[in-house]
């Protein structure tokens, strides 16, 4: 892993079917891109949030590009298994190096 430091205190809300992503405390509703329920959503890791800033310094938050990124480290990384959705207590960012689902 590269020298990851927080860059944000909020949680990235991230839409597992279409890569949304909005910072909040709360998930929202329904997803305003492709309206799946907000147990769609989940909260990304921002160490891998933080590749996609990298990747794309000079584009939006919900960029097309940045989604789509967003949707290929989410597989990449099973984020969308080894991470709970919205509605639960979340484990650490640590976590995603002891799932079990993580593979080598
Ligand atoms: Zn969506």
């Amino acid at each position: 892993m590269t020298n990851y430091k927080p860059f944000m205190q909020a949680m990235l809300w991230t839409c597992k079917t279409c890569g949304f992503t909005y910072e909040g405390g709360q998930p929202k509703q329904n997803c305003p891109v492709c309206e799946s329920y907000k147990t769609s959503f989940i909260d990304f890791p921002q160490h891998l949030e933080a590749q996609i800033r990298e990747a794309h310094p000079d584009k939006s938050f919900n960029h097309q590009a940045c989604r789509k990124m967003r949707m290929e480290l989410m597989k990449e990384h099973g984020v969308t298994e080894s991470f709970n959705v919205a509605g639960r207590v979340l484990p650490s960012v640590s976590g995603i190096n002891s799932s079990p689902k993580n593979p080598a």
